[in-house]
Protein backbone atom coordinates (compact mmCIF):
# COMPACT_ATOMS: atom_id res chain seq x y z
CA UNK A 1 0.00 0.00 0.00
CA UNK A 2 1.58 3.53 -0.78
CA UNK A 3 2.02 5.73 1.87
CA UNK A 4 -0.98 8.69 2.24
CA UNK A 5 0.85 11.94 0.64
CA UNK A 6 -1.27 14.92 2.54
CA UNK A 7 -2.10 18.33 1.11
CA UNK A 8 -0.83 20.06 3.80
CA UNK A 9 0.77 20.15 7.26
CA UNK A 10 0.52 22.83 9.75
CA UNK A 11 3.69 23.56 12.56
CA UNK A 12 2.67 25.47 15.35
CA UNK A 13 -0.56 26.21 17.03
CA UNK A 14 -0.54 29.64 17.82
CA UNK A 15 -3.26 32.29 15.79
CA UNK A 16 -0.98 31.76 12.74
CA UNK A 17 -1.36 27.62 12.65
CA UNK A 18 -4.90 27.61 13.93
CA UNK A 19 -6.34 30.18 11.63
CA UNK A 20 -3.85 28.61 8.18
CA UNK A 21 -5.98 25.48 9.62
CA UNK A 22 -9.27 27.12 10.11
CA UNK A 23 -9.03 28.34 5.86
CA UNK A 24 -7.29 25.03 4.55
CA UNK A 25 -9.89 22.84 6.22
CA UNK A 26 -12.76 25.40 4.55
CA UNK A 27 -10.75 24.46 1.62
CA UNK A 28 -11.09 20.99 1.63
CA UNK A 29 -7.39 20.24 1.69
CA UNK A 30 -7.92 17.87 4.91
CA UNK A 31 -4.88 19.43 6.67
CA UNK A 32 -2.95 17.78 9.74
CA UNK A 33 -2.11 20.67 12.46
CA UNK A 34 0.91 19.80 14.66
CA UNK A 35 0.32 21.34 17.55
CA UNK A 36 3.28 21.07 19.91
CA UNK A 37 2.45 20.16 23.52
CA UNK A 38 4.19 21.18 26.79
CA UNK A 39 7.86 21.92 27.15
CA UNK A 40 8.57 23.12 30.31
CA UNK A 41 12.52 24.12 29.86
CA UNK A 42 11.34 26.64 26.82
CA UNK A 43 8.02 27.56 27.91
CA UNK A 44 6.70 26.34 24.63
CA UNK A 45 3.11 24.91 24.99
CA UNK A 46 0.03 24.13 22.43
CA UNK A 47 -1.40 27.58 21.98
CA UNK A 48 1.97 29.57 21.52
CA UNK A 49 2.91 32.50 23.64
CA UNK A 50 -1.41 33.70 24.00
CA UNK A 51 -1.70 30.53 26.49
CA UNK A 52 0.11 33.06 28.88
CA UNK A 53 -1.41 36.11 28.43
CA UNK A 54 -4.16 36.81 31.25
CA UNK A 55 -6.46 39.68 29.04
CA UNK A 56 -6.74 40.01 25.38
CA UNK A 57 -8.77 43.01 24.57
CA UNK A 58 -7.32 43.91 20.80
CA UNK A 59 -8.37 41.10 19.36
CA UNK A 60 -11.18 42.33 17.06
CA UNK A 61 -14.64 40.74 18.06
CA UNK A 62 -12.89 38.75 20.67
CA UNK A 63 -15.07 39.96 23.04
CA UNK A 64 -18.11 39.44 25.72
CA UNK A 65 -20.50 41.15 27.80
CA UNK A 66 -22.59 40.27 30.90
CA UNK A 67 -25.86 38.86 29.92
CA UNK A 68 -25.47 39.30 25.95
CA UNK A 69 -26.02 36.27 24.19
CA UNK A 70 -24.10 35.28 20.96
CA UNK A 71 -27.70 35.87 19.18
CA UNK A 72 -27.68 39.58 20.63
CA UNK A 73 -24.98 41.27 19.55
CA UNK A 74 -26.65 42.19 15.80
CA UNK A 75 -29.60 43.69 17.82
CA UNK A 76 -28.13 45.69 20.16
CA UNK A 77 -29.11 49.34 20.08
CA UNK A 78 -29.50 52.16 22.55
CA UNK A 79 -29.16 51.76 26.37
CA UNK A 80 -28.19 47.71 25.57
CA UNK A 81 -25.72 48.89 23.07
CA UNK A 82 -24.83 51.37 26.00
CA UNK A 83 -24.61 48.99 28.86
CA UNK A 84 -22.71 46.51 26.55
CA UNK A 85 -19.76 48.98 25.77
CA UNK A 86 -19.52 49.34 29.78
CA UNK A 87 -19.73 45.78 30.50
CA UNK A 88 -17.43 44.65 27.38
CA UNK A 89 -14.64 42.16 28.43
CA UNK A 90 -11.84 40.35 26.39
CA UNK A 91 -10.55 36.85 26.61
CA UNK A 92 -8.26 35.19 28.26
CA UNK A 93 -5.42 34.07 26.33
CA UNK A 94 -6.12 30.20 26.71
CA UNK A 95 -9.70 31.06 25.99
CA UNK A 96 -9.39 32.71 22.89
CA UNK A 97 -6.46 29.54 21.51
CA UNK A 98 -9.28 26.87 22.36
CA UNK A 99 -11.56 28.45 20.27
CA UNK A 100 -9.42 29.00 17.74
CA UNK A 101 -8.69 25.30 18.16
CA UNK A 102 -12.00 24.62 18.05
CA UNK A 103 -12.80 26.53 14.95
CA UNK A 104 -10.45 24.44 13.53
CA UNK A 105 -11.43 21.20 14.13
CA UNK A 106 -15.15 21.48 13.05
CA UNK A 107 -14.14 22.50 9.68
CA UNK A 108 -11.89 19.07 9.55
CA UNK A 109 -8.70 20.28 10.53
CA UNK A 110 -6.58 17.29 12.02
CA UNK A 111 -4.78 17.70 15.43
CA UNK A 112 -1.56 15.69 16.76
CA UNK A 113 -0.18 17.73 20.07
CA UNK A 114 3.58 16.57 18.81
CA UNK A 115 6.68 18.75 18.90
CA UNK A 116 8.49 17.93 15.23
CA UNK A 117 12.17 16.90 15.87
CA UNK A 118 13.05 17.04 11.92
CA UNK A 119 11.80 18.59 8.66
CA UNK A 120 12.89 17.98 5.55
CA UNK A 121 11.81 20.63 3.09
CA UNK A 122 14.61 20.02 0.08
CA UNK A 123 13.38 17.83 -1.84
CA UNK A 124 13.12 18.20 -5.55
CA UNK A 125 10.33 15.71 -5.70
CA UNK A 126 8.31 18.69 -3.98
CA UNK A 127 6.66 15.91 -1.23
CA UNK A 128 8.59 16.83 2.06
CA UNK A 129 8.95 14.69 4.87
CA UNK A 130 7.83 15.88 8.50
CA UNK A 131 9.11 13.43 11.69
CA UNK A 132 7.70 13.92 15.02
CA UNK A 133 9.33 13.34 18.60
CA UNK A 134 7.65 10.03 18.75
CA UNK A 135 9.01 8.48 14.83
CA UNK A 136 5.78 9.21 13.21
CA UNK A 137 6.33 10.60 9.65
CA UNK A 138 4.39 12.31 7.47
CA UNK A 139 4.47 13.09 3.64
CA UNK A 140 2.89 16.14 2.12
CA UNK A 141 2.83 18.44 -0.54
CA UNK A 142 3.08 21.07 1.07
CA UNK A 143 3.92 22.87 4.93
CA UNK A 144 2.85 26.24 6.81
CA UNK A 145 5.14 26.82 9.17
CA UNK A 146 3.82 28.75 12.61
CA UNK A 147 6.37 27.59 14.89
CA UNK A 148 6.17 30.84 16.28
CA UNK A 149 8.45 32.74 18.37
CA UNK A 150 9.43 31.96 22.79
CA UNK A 151 10.24 35.17 24.42
CA UNK A 152 13.76 35.33 25.87
CA UNK A 153 13.42 34.68 30.14
CA UNK A 154 15.83 35.96 32.55
CA UNK A 155 16.58 32.54 33.57
CA UNK A 156 15.90 32.98 37.49
CA UNK A 157 13.63 30.41 39.45
CA UNK A 158 11.18 32.57 40.55
CA UNK A 159 10.44 34.25 37.09
CA UNK A 160 8.44 31.04 36.21
CA UNK A 161 6.47 31.44 39.44
CA UNK A 162 4.82 34.93 38.56
CA UNK A 163 4.90 34.64 35.15
CA UNK A 164 1.09 34.66 33.09
CA UNK A 165 -2.32 34.31 34.29
CA UNK A 166 -2.23 37.65 36.34
CA UNK A 167 0.71 36.66 38.61
CA UNK A 168 3.23 40.20 37.76
CA UNK A 169 5.56 38.64 35.23
CA UNK A 170 4.99 39.38 32.04
CA UNK A 171 6.59 39.02 28.01
CA UNK A 172 3.92 41.55 26.30
CA UNK A 173 2.96 44.88 27.75
CA UNK A 174 0.12 45.63 24.65
CA UNK A 175 -0.93 42.17 26.44
CA UNK A 176 -0.92 42.89 30.13
CA UNK A 177 0.10 46.37 30.86
CA UNK A 178 -3.82 47.32 31.25
CA UNK A 179 -3.51 45.53 34.57
CA UNK A 180 -0.76 47.78 36.08
CA UNK A 181 -2.45 51.00 35.09
CA UNK A 182 -1.66 53.76 38.35
CA UNK A 183 0.76 51.13 39.43
CA UNK A 184 4.52 50.54 39.37
CA UNK A 185 6.47 48.43 36.81
CA UNK A 186 9.70 47.21 35.63
CA UNK A 187 10.86 46.70 32.07
CA UNK A 188 14.45 44.30 31.78
CA UNK A 189 16.28 44.86 28.93
CA UNK A 190 18.46 47.70 26.81
CA UNK A 191 17.22 47.03 23.34
CA UNK A 192 13.88 48.59 21.36
CA UNK A 193 11.77 46.27 22.52
CA UNK A 194 12.38 47.49 26.03
CA UNK A 195 12.26 50.66 24.84
CA UNK A 196 8.70 50.38 23.13
CA UNK A 197 7.18 48.17 26.21
CA UNK A 198 8.82 51.34 28.90
CA UNK A 199 7.01 53.95 26.03
CA UNK A 200 3.62 51.96 26.49
CA UNK A 201 3.35 51.11 29.86
CA UNK A 202 4.81 55.01 30.87
CA UNK A 203 1.28 55.80 29.56
CA UNK A 204 -1.07 53.43 31.89
CA UNK A 205 1.49 52.90 34.80
CA UNK A 206 2.18 55.46 37.18
CA UNK A 207 5.84 54.96 37.28
CA UNK A 208 8.07 52.56 34.88
CA UNK A 209 11.48 51.40 36.29
CA UNK A 210 14.17 50.79 32.87
CA UNK A 211 16.39 48.19 34.30
CA UNK A 212 19.15 47.81 31.89
CA UNK A 213 22.78 45.76 32.86
CA UNK A 214 24.80 47.71 30.90
CA UNK A 215 25.11 51.21 29.97
CA UNK A 216 25.43 51.52 26.69
CA UNK A 217 22.01 50.38 24.72
CA UNK A 218 21.28 48.32 21.34
CA UNK A 219 18.20 50.47 21.52
CA UNK A 220 17.67 53.12 17.76
CA UNK A 221 19.05 56.60 19.57
CA UNK A 222 15.07 57.78 18.74
CA UNK A 223 13.43 55.16 20.58
CA UNK A 224 16.12 55.41 23.58
CA UNK A 225 15.82 59.35 23.48
CA UNK A 226 11.89 58.63 23.84
CA UNK A 227 12.14 57.27 27.04
CA UNK A 228 14.82 58.98 28.46
CA UNK A 229 12.49 62.04 28.36
CA UNK A 230 9.51 60.44 29.55
CA UNK A 231 9.13 61.87 32.90
CA UNK A 232 7.98 58.70 34.91
CA UNK A 233 10.73 56.36 33.53
CA UNK A 234 13.32 55.69 35.68
CA UNK A 235 16.73 54.45 34.43
CA UNK A 236 18.54 51.79 36.60
CA UNK A 237 21.68 51.27 34.84
CA UNK A 238 24.15 48.38 35.70
CA UNK A 239 21.21 46.54 36.95
CA UNK A 240 19.85 42.99 36.93
CA UNK A 241 16.79 41.52 38.24
CA UNK A 242 18.43 38.95 40.45
CA UNK A 243 15.31 37.71 42.18
CA UNK A 244 11.63 38.29 42.46
CA UNK A 245 9.74 37.68 45.75
CA UNK A 246 6.16 37.53 46.27
CA UNK A 247 2.83 38.65 48.53
CA UNK A 248 -0.45 36.70 48.55
CA UNK A 249 -2.55 36.98 46.07
CA UNK A 250 -4.97 39.88 46.27
CA UNK A 251 -8.35 37.67 45.72
CA UNK A 252 -6.40 34.54 48.29
CA UNK A 253 -9.41 34.62 50.59
CA UNK A 254 -12.30 35.51 48.16
CA UNK A 255 -11.41 33.14 45.32
CA UNK A 256 -10.41 28.92 46.68
CA UNK A 257 -8.39 29.05 43.19
CA UNK A 258 -5.98 31.67 44.53
CA UNK A 259 -5.85 30.59 47.80
CA UNK A 260 -2.14 29.73 47.90
CA UNK A 261 -1.47 31.94 44.91
CA UNK A 262 1.18 34.94 44.71
CA UNK A 263 1.97 37.67 42.80
CA UNK A 264 5.18 40.15 42.71
CA UNK A 265 5.75 42.36 45.74
CA UNK A 266 9.14 43.23 44.94
CA UNK A 267 12.19 42.54 42.75
CA UNK A 268 16.25 42.45 43.70
CA UNK A 269 18.15 44.61 41.67
CA UNK A 270 21.89 43.47 41.73
CA UNK A 271 24.41 46.03 40.98
CA UNK A 272 26.41 44.10 37.67
CA UNK A 273 29.55 45.91 38.94
CA UNK A 274 29.68 46.26 42.24
CA UNK A 275 27.42 43.01 43.41
CA UNK A 276 25.20 44.99 45.98
CA UNK A 277 21.52 44.24 46.00
CA UNK A 278 18.52 47.17 47.21
CA UNK A 279 14.64 45.82 46.64
CA UNK A 280 12.55 47.56 44.19
CA UNK A 281 8.83 46.98 45.08
CA UNK A 282 6.26 46.90 41.88
CA UNK A 283 3.18 45.57 40.66
CA UNK A 284 5.14 43.95 37.67
CA UNK A 285 7.75 42.81 35.52
CA UNK A 286 7.77 43.22 32.10
CA UNK A 287 10.80 40.81 30.47
CA UNK A 288 11.85 42.30 27.25
CA UNK A 289 15.26 41.18 26.69
CA UNK A 290 14.41 39.54 22.56
CA UNK A 291 13.19 36.64 21.39
CA UNK A 292 14.18 33.44 19.72
CA UNK A 293 12.11 32.54 16.88
CA UNK A 294 11.21 28.35 16.47
CA UNK A 295 13.54 27.48 13.78
CA UNK A 296 15.85 25.26 14.99
CA UNK A 297 14.62 22.33 12.66
CA UNK A 298 14.82 24.59 9.63
CA UNK A 299 18.40 25.30 9.69
CA UNK A 300 20.47 25.46 6.50
CA UNK A 301 16.81 24.80 4.52
CA UNK A 302 14.82 27.89 4.78
CA UNK A 303 16.84 31.31 4.69
CA UNK A 304 16.65 33.22 7.46
CA UNK A 305 18.20 36.26 9.36
CA UNK A 306 20.65 37.09 11.48
CA UNK A 307 18.31 36.73 14.15
CA UNK A 308 16.82 33.14 12.84
CA UNK A 309 13.50 34.39 11.80
CA UNK A 310 12.69 32.96 8.30
CA UNK A 311 12.50 34.80 5.17
CA UNK A 312 9.89 35.04 2.93
CA UNK A 313 9.27 36.45 -0.86
CA UNK A 314 6.26 38.70 0.26
CA UNK A 315 3.66 36.00 -0.20
CA UNK A 316 4.66 33.82 2.36
CA UNK A 317 7.30 31.51 0.20
CA UNK A 318 9.67 30.37 2.17
CA UNK A 319 12.91 30.95 0.52
CA UNK A 320 15.38 28.44 0.40
CA UNK A 321 18.78 28.83 2.85
CA UNK A 322 21.12 29.92 -0.38
CA UNK A 323 18.63 32.96 -1.22
CA UNK A 324 20.34 35.84 -1.90
CA UNK A 325 17.19 38.27 -1.66
CA UNK A 326 13.43 38.17 -1.73
CA UNK A 327 13.75 37.85 -5.46
CA UNK A 328 15.06 34.09 -5.29
CA UNK A 329 12.62 31.35 -5.93
CA UNK A 330 11.47 30.21 -3.46
CA UNK A 331 10.58 26.46 -2.49
CA UNK A 332 7.91 25.22 -3.89
CA UNK A 333 4.46 24.61 -1.61
CA UNK A 334 6.64 25.77 1.75
CA UNK A 335 5.13 28.88 3.58
CA UNK A 336 5.51 30.50 6.59
CA UNK A 337 3.46 32.58 8.66
CA UNK A 338 3.18 34.67 12.27
CA UNK A 339 5.46 35.23 14.77
CA UNK A 340 8.13 32.99 12.76
CA UNK A 341 8.75 35.43 10.33
CA UNK A 342 7.85 38.15 11.99
CA UNK A 343 10.05 40.08 14.38
CA UNK A 344 8.41 43.72 14.02
CA UNK A 345 4.69 43.27 14.69
CA UNK A 346 4.17 39.91 16.65
CA UNK A 347 0.59 40.55 17.29
CA UNK A 348 -2.45 37.86 18.11
CA UNK A 349 -4.21 39.87 15.17
CA UNK A 350 -1.19 40.13 12.26
CA UNK A 351 -0.26 36.40 12.83
CA UNK A 352 -3.45 35.49 12.44
CA UNK A 353 -3.96 37.58 9.10
CA UNK A 354 -0.43 36.10 7.98
CA UNK A 355 -1.86 32.14 8.60
CA UNK A 356 -4.55 32.85 6.46
CA UNK A 357 -2.54 34.66 3.48
CA UNK A 358 -0.17 31.49 3.89
CA UNK A 359 -3.13 28.96 3.57
CA UNK A 360 -4.63 31.31 0.68
CA UNK A 361 -1.10 30.55 -0.98
CA UNK A 362 -1.14 27.02 -0.10
CA UNK A 363 -4.66 26.24 -1.84
CA UNK A 364 -3.32 27.91 -5.24
CA UNK A 365 -0.04 26.47 -5.25
CA UNK A 366 -1.91 22.74 -4.84
CA UNK A 367 -4.72 23.58 -7.04
CA UNK A 368 -2.12 24.75 -10.10
CA UNK A 369 0.04 21.71 -9.29
P1 LIG B 1 17.86 43.15 21.29
O1 LIG B 1 18.09 44.31 20.40
O2 LIG B 1 18.65 41.92 21.12
O3 LIG B 1 18.04 43.69 22.79
C1 LIG B 1 17.96 42.81 23.87
C2 LIG B 1 18.34 43.58 25.14
O4 LIG B 1 18.11 42.73 26.24
C3 LIG B 1 19.80 44.01 25.16
O5 LIG B 1 19.90 45.28 25.73
C4 LIG B 1 20.45 42.97 26.05
O6 LIG B 1 21.50 43.46 26.84
C5 LIG B 1 19.31 42.63 26.99
N1 LIG B 1 19.44 41.27 27.49
C6 LIG B 1 19.59 40.13 26.77
N2 LIG B 1 19.62 39.06 27.57
C7 LIG B 1 19.53 39.55 28.84
C8 LIG B 1 19.51 38.94 30.12
N3 LIG B 1 19.58 37.61 30.26
N4 LIG B 1 19.38 39.73 31.20
C9 LIG B 1 19.29 41.08 31.08
N5 LIG B 1 19.30 41.71 29.89
C10 LIG B 1 19.42 40.96 28.78
O7 LIG B 1 16.32 42.65 21.25
P2 LIG B 1 14.98 43.50 20.98
O8 LIG B 1 14.98 44.73 21.77
O9 LIG B 1 13.86 42.53 21.16
O10 LIG B 1 15.08 43.86 19.43
C11 LIG B 1 15.21 42.82 18.45
C12 LIG B 1 15.10 43.40 17.05
O11 LIG B 1 13.78 43.88 16.82
C13 LIG B 1 16.02 44.62 16.86
O12 LIG B 1 16.49 44.60 15.54
C14 LIG B 1 15.11 45.79 17.07
O13 LIG B 1 15.54 46.97 16.42
C15 LIG B 1 13.80 45.26 16.50
N6 LIG B 1 12.68 45.94 17.14
C16 LIG B 1 12.23 47.07 16.55
C17 LIG B 1 11.20 47.78 17.12
C18 LIG B 1 10.70 49.00 16.45
O14 LIG B 1 11.38 49.51 15.58
N7 LIG B 1 9.54 49.51 16.81
C19 LIG B 1 10.61 47.34 18.32
C20 LIG B 1 11.13 46.18 18.92
C21 LIG B 1 12.16 45.50 18.32
P3 LIG B 1 22.95 43.68 26.20
O15 LIG B 1 22.83 44.90 25.34
O16 LIG B 1 23.81 43.87 27.39
O17 LIG B 1 23.25 42.45 25.43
Amino acid sequence: MSEQIRNVIILGSGPAGYTAALYTARANLEPLLIAGNLDTKTSRIKGGQLMYTSDIENFPGGVIASGVGAEDWENLSGDSEEKAISDLQGMSGPGLMKRMELQARHFGAEMLEEFVTEVDVNNESGVYTITTESGQSFKTHSVIIATGAAAKMLGIDAEEQFFGQGGGVSTCATCDGHNYRGGEVIVVGGGDSAMEEANYLARLAKKVHLVHRREVFRASKIMLQRAEETPNIEFHLNKVVADIKGKPHPQAEAIAFFKDKEVVDHAVLKDSQTGETTPLTVDGIFVAIGHTPNTQVFKNQIAMDDAGYLLHDGHMRALPANAIGADDTPIPGIFVAGDVADHIYRQAITAAGMGCQAAIEAERYLAEK
